[in-house]
C-alpha cells in the first residue's frame, strides 16, 4: 500500500540518508525499505513478496494448532496477530520438542547505540517466551565487529563501549540466567566457535556472498567474511561449554532462531552449506528461523525503526515524556486531512503507525479491535489514538526501565561467563 508522496517519508518529509533511493523493495540486514513508486512514494513493505522471494513459508493456523497441542500453550499474541509470521523448518522443531530431542534458541543484537529501542524488544520478548515455552538454552550474540565493520565513523572501542549497556538491556527482558549465554564476538572468537567460522567460510565463496547480499569490488574483505561470524553461532558445536566436547553429537542440535526476516539471508547461507557439511560423517544441522515483521518507523510503515537515524525511534531510555512527544510529533497518522473527512470516512489502520505499534504492545485483543473498529468507522480520532498508544508504551518502557535498573555489573558477568547451562526441555517426552 501506498502511503506518502514525493520526497519519499510518509508524512513528506526528507528521506533519510539511509534509505537508498531507488525503486525496488530491498530487505537484507543492511537495508530495510518498502518499493519506492514512479510518483516517488514509499510503500508498505510487502511481506508476502518477501515470503516468495526469500523461500520461506507463512506460519498458518494449521502450524499454530499443531503448536498449541505439542507445548499446551496458546501462541503468544504476536503469533495470533501475524506478526511472527514466517518461518523455515519449525516444524522440525516441534518434532524435536515432541520427542524430547535437543535444540536451542539463537538471538543476536548489532550494539550500534548504547540502548535498544522498542523494535529491538520484539525478538526478545519473543524469544524469552520461547524459552519458557520450551524450556532450552538460549545464546545471544552481540555482533560488536560487524557494527564495526559496517559503519564508516564507529571505533572498535565505541562499540565495545555499547556492550555492557546493550547487554543490561537485553537482561531487562527477563532471560533466565541458568539458561542463556551471552557473547560478544570480539570476546568469544577463538577455539571451537573460531573452528566453525573458518569451516562455514571454507564453503562461501565471493560470487555467493555478492549474490546473497550484494558486495561489490569496493566492500572491505571484513564485511565479506561477517556472515561466517553470524552464521558458526547457530552451531551448536561452537559452544562445548554448554553442549559438550563430543563434536560427532553436537553437530546434529539445530538452533531455531527468532529474528525479524531481514537477518534470513544469514541463514540461507548457513543452511546452504549446512546441508553440505558432515563431521566425521554426521551431518550439520541445519538452523530453523521463525522471522517476524519490522516494528515500523516512526515515519511509517515503509522502513523499519532504526537505532542509526535517531527520529525514527524510541528508545527504551527515552523518559515518558520524550515518548509522548516523539509519537505526537512524528507517529505518521493514518487518519483523514480534517475532522469532518475523518469522522465521514474513518482513518486507515494498516498505515497508521500508533495502531500498528499497539498491534505489538496492546496484550488485549478485545480493546485492540474494539479500537480498530472505532479509528476505521471515524468515531476515534489520531489524537485519541496517539493518547492510547502513548499511555501503553510509556507502561511498557516504565517496566522496562525498572527491570533494568536492577541490572548490576555482576548479573553482566554471570549471563556472560563461559559456563554449562541448565534447562529442562519436554517434561512430557518420551524417555528413551
Ligand atoms: P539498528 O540500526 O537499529 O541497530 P539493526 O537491524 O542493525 O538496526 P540489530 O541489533 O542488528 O539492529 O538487530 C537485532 C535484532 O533485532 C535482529 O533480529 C533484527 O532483525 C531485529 N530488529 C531490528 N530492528 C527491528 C525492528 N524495527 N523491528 C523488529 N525487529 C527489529
Amino acid at each position: 500500500m501506498a502511503t506518502t508522496a514525493t520526497p519519499s517519508t510518509p508524512d513528506g518529509a526528507p528521506v533519510p540518508d539511509s534509505v537508498p533511493k531507488q525503486t525496488k523493495q530491498t530487505v537484507d540486514p543492511y537495508n530495510v525499505t518498502g518499493e519506492v513508486g514512479a510518483d516517488g512514494v514509499v510503500k508498505a513493505i510487502d511481506y508476502n513478496k518477501l515470503v516468495d522471494e526469500f523461500g520461506t513459508k507463512k506460519i498458518d493456523d494449521e502450524l499454530l494448532a499443531r503448536f498449541e497441542r505439542v507445548t499446551g500453550k496458546k501462541p503468544h499474541h504476536f503469533l495470533r496477530r501475524g506478526i511472527v509470521f514466517s518461518h523455515r523448518d519449525f516444524e522440525t522443531i516441534l518434532d524435536r520438542y515432541e520427542r524430547g530431542e535437543p535444540f536451542f534458541l539463537y538471538t543476536g543484537r548489532g550494539p550500534s547505540s548504547d540502548s535498544v529501542h522498542v523494535g529491538h524488544t520484539i525478538p526478545f520478548e519473543f524469544t524469552k517466551w520461547l524459552q519458557d515455552t520450551f524450556d532450552v538454552p538460549l545464546i545471544i550474540m552481540l555482533t560488536d565487529d560487524e557494527k564495526y565493520l559496517f559503519s564508516d565513523k564507529k571505533t572498535i572501542e565505541e562499540v565495545q563501549g555499547y556492550c555492557a549497556s546493550n547487554v543490561k538491556d537485553i537482561i531487562a527482558i527477563g532471560f533466565d540466567p541458568a539458561k542463556t549465554f551471552i557473547f560478544s564476538d570480539f570476546d568469544y572468537v577463538g577455539g571451537a566457535f573460531y573452528r566453525n567460522i573458518v569451516r562455514l567460510s571454507k564453503h562461501i565463496t565471493l560470487n555467493q556472498a555478492r549474490a546473497i547480499f550484494g558486495f561489490n569490488e569496493s566492500t572491505n574483505i571484513g564485511r565479506i567474511h561477517f556472515g561466517s561470524i553470524q552464521g558458526a553461532t547457530s552451531w551448536a558445536s561452537s559452544f562445548p561449554h554448554i553442549f559438550g566436547e563430543d563434536e560427532k553429537q553436537t553437530v546434529g542440535i539445530p538452533a531455531l532462531i527468532p529474528c525479524a526476516i531481514d537477518q534470513d539471508p544469514y541463514f540461507r547461507m548457513t543452511r546452504d552449506v549446512s546441508a553440505r557439511l558432515k563431521f566425521q560423517g554426521k551431518p550439520y544441522a541445519k538452523p530453523a528461523l521463525i522471522h517476524s515483521l519490522f516494528l515500523p518507523a516512526l515515519q511509517g510503515p515503509g522502513t523499519k525503526m532504526s537505532a542509526s537515524i535517531d527520529e525514527s525511534a524510541i528508545f527504551m531510555r527515552d523518559t515518558p515524556n520524550q515518548i509522548k512527544n516523539k509519537i505526537n510529533k512524528y507517529a505518521f497518522s493514518g487518519g483523514k486531512v480534517s475532522v469532518e473527512e475523518h469522522r465521514q470516512f474513518g482513518g486507515d489502520t494498516s498505515v497508521d503507525v500508533a495502531y500498528q505499534y499497539l498491534r505489538f504492545f496492546l496484550e488485549d485483543d478485545d480493546e485492540l479491535e474494539k479500537i480498530r473498529i472505532a479509528y476505521e468507522n471515524g468515531e476515534m480520532l489520531t489524537g485519541e489514538l496517539k493518547a492510547i498508544c502513548i499511555r501503553e508504551l510509556q507502561k511498557y518502557v516504565a517496566g522496562f526501565q525498572e527491570r533494568r535498573a536492577k541490572v548490576d555489573d555482576d548479573t553482566v558477568k554471570l549471563f556472560m561467563e563461559r559456563r554449562p547451562l541448565k534447562w529442562g526441555g519436554n517434561p512430557k517426552a518420551p524417555v528413551v
